[in-house]
This record gives C-alpha cells, sequence and structure tokens, in this order.
C-alpha cells in the first residue's frame, strides 16, 4: 500500500511517496510533475500508483535520473502503460542488466519489474536531462534553464551526509555539485527531501563539507590509518541504516569510496 501526497509549488507538483516498509527504514520519494512531464517513477511497489498518477495528469513522458530502485522503479510500469520515456542510454543499460537488489532493499521499495520495450520521449520542451555523477556514475539530473530550476535527483539529499552506497564517487560529486551551483538556480527539488532553502548555496556547502572530509580522510589514508579507523574518529558510530543493510549503506563504505577514488588509486 503506497501512500500518496501531492503538494503544490506553483508550476511544479511534488508526488511524495511512501509505503509503511519504507517509512519504519526512515525513508519516502518523490517524483515531480513539471511541464506536463514526471521527473522520475519512484519504487517498484508504487508503481500501479505512479502509473495511474501519470493517466491522470495526461503526463507525456518520464524522465529518469538514475537506475537506482527508488527512482527507477516505476519506469517498466510507465512503459507497459504506454508512457514515453527519456531515460538516458547509461542509465537504461543499467536498469536493463537488473543487477542483484538486495534483501533489505526490496523490502523497502519492492522488487523492479524488468523493462521491456520503451518508446522514447520525443522532446522533453523546457526540461534538460544532464549527467551529474557523483551519487552513481549514471546519475542525472534536469534543469528548466529558463525557470533556474534545477530537479536534483539524488545530487543533494543534505549537506552533511555521512553514509554513502560503494558505488559513490566522492571527489566526482564535488565537482558536480560545484558545476550545478553555478547555474545558480533558484530552485532545487531534492527527490527525498523536497525544496532546499538557498539552493545554490547549500550545493556550495555540501561542496564544502565532502572537500573538507576528503582532506582529512586522504591525511589518515597517507599515515595509514584503515577505512574503520578513520570512520570512527571523523564520522562517529554507524547508523542503524548501515546494519539493516549489513554495511551497504554506512559510513564505512564513504571512507573506502574517498580511498577507491585518490588519484594515486585509479
Ligand atoms: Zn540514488
Amino acid at each position: 500500500m503506497t501512500d500518496v501526497a501531492l503538494e503544490a509549488h506553483d508550476d511544479v507538483t511534488r508526488v511524495r511517496l511512501s509505503s509503511w516498509q519504507s517509512r519504519l527504514a526512515g525513508y519516502e520519494v518523490s517524483v515531480y510533475l513539471v511541464r506536463g512531464m514526471m521527473i522520475d517513477s519512484g519504487f517498484p511497489s508504487a508503481a500501479p500508483d505512479v502509473v495511474r498518477l501519470a493517466r491522470e495528469r495526461a503526463v507525456t513522458g518520464a524522465l529518469i535520473t538514475h537506475h537506482h530502485e527508488d527512482h527507477s522503479g516505476g519506469a517498466a510500469a510507465l512503459a507497459a502503460a504506454g508512457i514515453a520515456l527519456a531515460i538516458p542510454p547509461v542509465v537504461e543499460a543499467v536498469v536493463r542488466a537488473a543487477a542483484h537488489v538486495p534483501l533489505y532493499r526490496r523490502v523497502v521499495w519492492g522488487t523492479p519489474s524488468p523493462l521491456g520495450s520503451v518508446t522514447r520521449a520525443a522532446a522533453t520542451p523546457g526540461l534538460e536531462l544532464l549527467p551529474a555523477p557523483g551519487h552513481a556514475s549514471d546519475h542525472h539530473v534536469v534543469w528548466d534553464a529558463e525557470r533556474r530550476t534545477l530537479f536534483a535527483g539524488d545530487l543533494f539529499l543534505g549537506v552533511k551526509v555521512r553514509v554513502a552506497h560503494p558505488e559513490e564517487d566522492p571527489r566526482l560529486l564535488v565537482q558536480t555539485l560545484r558545476r550545478f551551483a553555478a547555474l545558480e538556480p533558484v530552485r532545487v527539488f531534492d527527490a527525498h527531501r523536497g525544496t532546499v532553502p538557498n539552493p545554490a548555496a547549500a550545493l556550495r556547502l555540501k561542496a564544502d563539507w565532502i572537500d573538507e572530509l576528503i582532506a582529512n580522510v586522504d591525511a589518515r589514508i597517507a599515515r595509514g590509518w584503515s577505512d574503520q579507523a578513520i570512520r570512527r574518529e571523523l564520522l562517529g558510530r554507524e547508523p542503524f541504516s548501515s546494519y539493516v543493510s549489513r554495511g551497504e549503506y554506512g559510513k564505512t563504505n564513504f571512507i573506502a569510496a574517498i580511498r577507491q577514488s585518490a588519484p594515486a588509486s585509479r
């Protein structure tokens, strides 16, 4: 049973999606309706509600920011319902590869359906799907240049996010954050947090915070510290999510990701 809550923000509708399983884990995710399009597609178990909404609002297509199942989970159902998709080839490739989703994520979000044939969204008037790697290598954002509005997917999530997936690249994320801050967006819509106050400054603050963390981590790596020791010193104890996900979504991963993305180890 999906909880669907609509919020109006002028020309943008935020559709907040959650299930009791996701709320128990502390998660919700939003899709956005703007310019007749839908941005992202929600999680797999919300797919019937997302398709119903897309039909009710007569959306002409859905733009998918990245492969994570809370963003691409409704893509297969939307495509099957004949709704056009704007899905970057790199995202589509990962979605089609249908990598194994760990049990806790299937419990929280449901199990993704395989993507069948896709009708391509012809054009996305006023909306650009732009590469924004870091959170994941296939991560994109949607930029509305006329309204200086950034639909950030999982680019932001908060200034001091202390946990990471193993696939994240914090150094690349800093560059991406600065690139989109330089566009001076007047509005940023985060896929989990909704509207971000003082958006351009918030993107820069996050970049600054990660830069400082990277410098502190690099200094300890150079002194031979382990990931666990650096994590304890700089980020503290692992959060509950780390135990639930068996470490997949944890603080130690943030340290490991910084170590892996060090210029010397590339
Ligand atoms: Zn994500």
